[in-house]
């Protein structure tokens, strides 16, 4: 199992490159896709937009280069391709950042540019270049580039590539590059159109990654709480933050007479919400979260039995006003935000007997959740410290920890 970069047996200078870039360790597609391109294999891999697919190419292409320099100058070893010039100049610069402690050459050949400001550069040894598909054809065609050096061809964004009608010109660079020794192919999806034929095409009994991301990749929510002195002042908390803070959230609270409560406190402060609770009628339960999917209202309120199983719409905060009885039903209630790659937020009000529950769901989704403050509203109590349950847990943590180590 691949859990840090120091497992993957790297160069130190590229440790220490990833190092400053502040990767602390690999991705899910990284740690599976990295070891099988290393191992000489071609990669034809799958993994969700913003987990890290970049550097999954570019480490072991640096790693490749420095195993086996050249011996003499010449043309590029490593090709690139990228659907868009924007997002070829993005991956140069990542590579150029983690090539950052070697000698090699990074250069990109995209449209948009003028021969002339290629020209020289053409000319001189490239290690790496990032390209178009469309501009360096033109190149090929040309006689200006020349891929019989290139020794492995990566391709980065295939589904996209595809969809923007590079297929005919990526089966002739791939032509081009007939003396390769490997092929990586990126992608966010592997379905759709073409891609499975594209990919047998290309790639020689490739290494399949799918990576799954990890719990910690998954979503993006931020999540951090409030302290709250008591029923007042954690009423006046929730009060800023829907009306200055969030643009559309979830209240959870933890059973009817409460969510019956700060109803009428909600009302009574002319703060326009919908609420759903278990034992209601279908009817009136609809009507209530289709006032807030049509933006009728901006808050709603729930208890977790009526929001059990039903697809509540997308919202940018989610609010623990009563903390959950678990910390699994706390994963559940923030599960509600940071839908479809957007970012969500996840806020919980917390008392003084809250906090044991709070620190538990911090261990459980392995987060330092953040007390954060908000002006005029700071809490008087001294945060209550539980020292004995604490030691005692982590003492059980790491007599765990060791236990495994042991039996690798
Ligand atoms: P993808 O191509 O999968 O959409 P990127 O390669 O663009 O994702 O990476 C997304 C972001 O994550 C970038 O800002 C990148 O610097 C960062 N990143 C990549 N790998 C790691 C890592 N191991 N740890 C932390 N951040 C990382
Ligand atoms: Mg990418």
């Amino acid at each position: 199992m691949i859990k840090t970069f120091a497992d993957l047996e790297l160069d130190p200078n590229l440790l220490e490159a990833i190092e400053e870039m502040g990767f602390s360790r690999p991705t899910q597609v990284q740690a599976e896709a990295i070891p099988q391109a290393l191992e000489g294999r071609d990669v034809l891999a799958s993994a969700p937009t913003g987990t890290g697919k970049t550097a999954a190419f570019v480490i072991p292409a640096l790693q490749y280069l420095q195993d086996f320099p050249r011996k003499k100058a010449g043309p590029a070893r490593v090709l690139i391709l990228t659907p868009t010039r924007e997002l070829a100049m993005q991956v140069a610069d990542q590579a150029r950042a983690l090539a950052k402690n070697t000698k090699l050459n990074i250069f990109t050949i995209t449209g948009g540019v003028q021969y002339e400001e290629h020209a020289d550069i053409l000319k001189t040894t490239q290690d790496i270049v990032v390209a178009t598909p469309g501009r360096l054809m033109e190149y090929i065609n040309a006689e200006r580039f020349d891929c019989r050096a290139i020794e492995w061809l990566i391709l980065d964004e295939a589904d996209r590539m595809l969809d923007m009608g590079f297929g005919p010109t990526v089966d002739r660079l791939s032509g081009e590059c007939r003396w390769r020794k490997q092929t990586l192919l990126f992608s966010a999806t592997l379905e759709g159109r073409g891609v499975e034929g594209f990919t047998a095409d290309l790639l020689k009994d490739p290494a399949e990654v799918d990576a799954e991301p990890s719990r910690r990749e998954r979503k993006k929510i931020s999540q951090w709480y409030h302290r709250a002195d008591d029923m007042e002042h954690k009423l006046a908390l929730l009060k800023v933050i829907i009306t200055e803070q969030a643009e559309r959230s979830i209240i959870f609270l933890k059973t009817r007479e409460r969510l019956a409560e700060l109803r009428a406190q909600l009302e009574s402060a002319q703060i326009p919400c919908s609420w759903i609770q278990g034992e209601m009628p279908q009817d009136r339960r609809n009507n209530a979260i289709a006032r807030f999917r049509d933006g009728t209202v901006n808050v709603l309120l729930a208890t977790d039995v009526a929001a059990r199983g039903i697809d509540l719409p997308d919202v940018s905060h989610v609010i623990n006003y009563d903390m959950p009885r678990t910390a699994d039903v706390y994963l559940h209630r923030i599960g509600r935000t940071a839908r479809a790659g957007k970012k969500g937020n996840a806020i919980s009000l917390v008392e003084m007997h809250d906090q044991p529950m709070m620190d538990r769901v911090a261990r459980y989704v392995k987060e330092d959740i953040k007390e954060r403050f908000i002006k005029e509203l700071r809490p008087k109590h001294k945060k209550p410290t539980f020292k004995k349950k604490n030691k005692k847990k982590v003492e059980k943590k790491s007599v765990k920890k060791k236990a495994t180590k042991k039996k690798k």
